[in-house]
């Protein structure tokens, strides 16, 4: 997927594309890339949605 992270490196905002959304062990997800301009591992946590965690708790 493609999304906007902060770069910590650049330390400016990079359009990431062809990022993998993760799961963390705590049930919430991320969006993990590479930095276009310096490679750099990025991260970004997304809000919680469409999963239907309302309220669930594991
Ligand atoms: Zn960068």
């Amino acid at each position: 997927m493609d999304f906007e992270a902060y770069c910590v490196k650049c330390r400016e905002k990079r359009d990431v594309k062809g990022g993998e959304v993760k799961d963390t062990p705590n049930g919430r997800k991320m969006a993990q890339g590479k930095c276009p301009v310096c490679g750099t591992t990025v991260t970004r946590f997304l809000a919680a949605e469409g999963a239907g965690e309302k309220g669930k708790k594991k």
